[in-house]
């Protein structure tokens, strides 16, 4: 069956070469580090399983006819990418945060359409590769890393301008039965526990670059590759356990390619540059896309807390609370609406694979980004300081401070002592914390800085035609 659990990717990864690198120690994936990242992923192997989940998680190959995990569909209509963005706002908020699998589900589907585009015009076989390859990973279910951010050197120069050429991903040698690559990819989320990694440029490239023209997939524990990674895992609870504290995490990684062999049947770009640009932007129009669906399902987080506060403080029907409340709605509603648009104007491509419509992608990326400090925001300013000054758990548990902590917590009098503590702590570790503050910059620079939606949004939209609509209101004849 090519619907694996979350138990039989686990001992897949954890049979990997101990090429992760945590905290100075060389480790394999079962390291307990990876715990709650590793809970993260299993999850989205086990909904599959789940009935209520089902109608959102299977879906069938259109290679093989056989059901396969939607995280490793390519989406061939409007109504997929629906799905896909349904799919990820319930199933990301369960995670309390990112739910990590759509980062290989976007690269692969920007692949499937770039390397249709490039043997088009190049007589070269790169998409028959792909759909081997894609064959493989549904077959077995597998899980990949997308590695496209590189170090990138002094933003101001071009690949071949930088003092440093690893500064990006390159090939150093082009040989009989594959080629030899050179660099590093930055920030890779899941790229540690993952069984794959899937490499594709960061930016459009100029003919001197074209040795930075390279995209390609290897299993993550090639030799040559190193994962140094710096992992985000939620507090952890010794008695007041909670679904929050055992999945919600995650893991980045930087990620070296010390002189890696690729088998040219994992090669899907090698030179081309004149495709590098599209496929990192197409990439990027997939990743927004998974964004429609992911940032809502936080929202709906923040939103719900800060609901729950007004009514533990007392105060649910405070005017400013519940304005402030209503606004984070439309945020979330209006960038989920943003997705559906992207999905229902979505674009068809020579590979039978559907494109996000851009603008409407793009637009709502950048909504969300720009609006990730203000939610927090608007949770802080509600909640009050406590979050940040709350007793440690062991002091809640002590019988010596029990009694005063229970009774000097209590806010409205309707809900027990217990339950004011759990939703204190709750929001204490989800946005005064480590997580939540890797949380904040994720939620703004994932995907691509809000900057490069922007440029993005530029380079697409029509603005002549509107500066001509003005022009004939105003009576201006040129
Ligand atoms: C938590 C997290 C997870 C991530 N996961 C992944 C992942 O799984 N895989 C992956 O590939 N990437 C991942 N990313 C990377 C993400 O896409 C990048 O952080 C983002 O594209 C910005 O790149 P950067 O961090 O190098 O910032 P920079 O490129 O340094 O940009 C920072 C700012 O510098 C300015 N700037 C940069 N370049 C220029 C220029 N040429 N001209 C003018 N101004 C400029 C802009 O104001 C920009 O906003 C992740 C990032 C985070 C924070």
């Amino acid at each position: 069956m090519a619907i694996k659990s979350g138990s039989e990717y686990f001992e897949r990864v954890k049979k990997l070469k101990p090429n992760v690198y945590i905290g100075g120690r060389a480790v394999y994936r079962d390291t307990l580090e990876l715990t709650t990242a590793l809970n993260v992923t299993k999850l989205t192997f086990d909904v599959a399983f789940q009935p209520e989940y089902r109608d959102l998680v299977v879906t069938r190959s259109h290679l093989t006819g056989e059901e396969i995990n939607r995280f490793n569909h390519v989406h061939r209509s409007p109504e997929d990418l629906l799905k896909k963005q349904e799919m990820i706002r319930v199933l990301a908020p369960r995670t309390g945060s990112c739910i990590q699998r759509c980062m290989s589900n976007d690269v692969l589907n920007a692949l499937g359409i770039v390397t249709k585009e490039i043997d088009e015009a190049k007589g070269t076989d790169y998409h028959g590769h792909f759909l081997k390859y894609l064959e493989y990973y549904q077959r077995e279910d597998l899980m990949a890393g997308g590695a496209q951010t590189d170090a990138k050197g002094d933003r101001s120069k071009r690949p071949h301008q930088q003092v440093d050429p690893d500064l990006y991903l390159h090939i150093v040698e082009k040989k009989r039965d594959g080629i030899i690559v050179r660099g590093a990819k930055l920030h890779n989320t899941s790229a540690s526990y993952s069984d794959e990694l899937l490499v594709i440029p960061t930016r459009a490239l100029t003919a001197e670059d074209k040795d930075w023209a390279v995209a390609l997939a290897i299993p993550a524990d090639t030799d040559g590759v190193k994962l140094i990674t710096r992992v985000t895992s939620t507090r952890s609870r010794m008695e007041c356990k909670a679904p929050y504290n055992e999945v919600a995490g995650w893991a980045d990684s930087f990620t070296i390619f010390d002189d890696v062999f690729v088998p040219w049947e994992r090669v899907f770009l090698c030179g081309e540059w004149e495709f590098a640009g599209r496929l990192a932007l197409l990439f990027a129009n997939y990743h927004r896309h998974s964004y429609t669906g992911c940032k809502p399902g936080v929202t709906d987080i923040v939103m719900g807390a800060c609901a729950l506060l007004a009514e533990y403080h007392g105060v649910p029907n405070a005017p400013h609370i519940r304005d402030e409340i209503a606004e984070l709605m439309v945020l979330a509603e209006l960038l989920y609406a943003a997705g559906i648009a992207a999905s229902i104007k979505a674009n068809p491509t020579s590979s039978g694979i559907y494109e996000p419509a851009f603008i409407y992608s793009n637009a709502g990326r950048y909504l969300a980004g720009k609006n990730v400090y203000h939610e927090y925001d608007t949770l802080c300013a509600i909640a009050g300081g406590l979050p940040a000054t709350l007793p440690a758990e062991a002091d809640w548990l002590n019988p010596d401070t029990r009694a005063f902590l229970e009774k000097y917590i209590m806010r409205n009098p309707k809900i027990s002592a217990e339950k004011q503590h759990r939703l204190f702590r709750f929001i204490s570790d989800f946005s005064c914390s480590a997580v939540g503050g890797v949380c904040q910059y994720a939620g703004v620079h994932g995907g691509g800085s809000p900057v490069m939606e922007l440029i993005g949004i530029r380079s697409q939209y029509d603005l002549e035609s509107k500066k001509r609509l003005v022009k004939y209101l105003a009576g201006i004849e040129d």
